[in-house]
């Protein structure tokens, strides 16, 4: 199986615990909260989930969506759904079909193989094409089951968790909402998408629920999407402009 250049690749050998980042600072969960609070305000929590698949659709959706647009992800999601309605079918098809399918994503002759090995890797360590055995077990050990999956890392395994019909309490971190997190100083500008989770994730309140983590998600992606844009981030209609050094740094004087 090849390595996938931009694929969520995280790729532990084995079942894991999931990593822990330093305690944060009372000063830095409070502004944590601050922020929260404020873009909760702008974008209106709570935040209504977009999917409602079960954990290994999402799964299978969240490798489609690597560095790809929603609106192609989704469509190579459907038409592989039309195609084999049961995912024992997707496993067992040629990877050629599958790459025909999915052609609209980004590297679908990367993706097809991948997809059928992850299929395989499901089917052969839980018995059987079906992860809802998962809402037994703590978030932690959740994703450490997932993330022993090659080609699964902290973004796909907390997306999983998150956005499927589990809704267990996890953060996932994709990459508006990563820029947004390194521009206000809540990760350091040397962190990358994947060691920033448990970073961003131990600074917000251990009891909050899988509704509250999935609006901060979606909340600071929002901002990325919308404010903090990639090359020219609106940091003068931005309501983080004072907490934010990037912002403050490019509009001194
Ligand atoms: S002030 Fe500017 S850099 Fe900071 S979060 Fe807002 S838009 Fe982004």
């Amino acid at each position: 199986m090849p390595f996938l250049p931009g694929l969520d690749t995280t790729p532990p050998p084995r079942p894991r615990r999931a990593a822990r980042a330093p305690a944060p600072t009372e000063a830095m969960r409070e502004r944590a909260l601050v922020i929260h609070g404020r873009l909760c305000a702008e974008y209106g929590c709570p935040i209504g989930y977009f999917h409602d698949l079960d954990p290994l659709s999402e799964l299978i959706s969240s490798l489609l969506s690597h560095r790809t647009r929603n609106a192609e992800s989704g469509r190579a999601f459907k038409a592989l759904r039309a195609g084999w309605p049961d995912w024992a079918e997707v496993e067992a098809a040629e990877t050629a079909e599958i790459e025909a399918v999915i052609r609209g994503v980004t590297w679908p002759e990367l993706k097809a193989p991948r997809i059928k090995a992850v299929l395989t890797a499901v089917r052969e360590r839980n018995g059987r094409l079906d992860l809802g055995f998962l809402a037994d077990l703590s978030v932690e050990a959740a994703r450490g089951w997932l993330e022993a999956i090659p080609g699964v890392g902290p973004k796909t395994s907390a997306a999983v968790l998150s956005f499927s019909t589990l809704r267990m309490p996890a953060l996932p971190v994709d990459s508006h909402h990563h820029r947004v997190a390194q521009r206000l100083g809540l990760i350091g500008p040397s962190v990358d998408v994947g060691p920033s989770h448990p970073i961003l994730r131990a600074q917000l309140p251990a009891a909050w629920s899988a509704q509250q983590l999935y609006d901060n998600h979606e909340i600071l992606m929002l901002h990325g999407q919308q404010v903090c844009f990639h090359h020219s981030p609106a940091c003068g209609r931005c309501v983080l402009l004072d907490l934010c050094p990037t912002g403050q740094a490019r509009t001194r004087g």
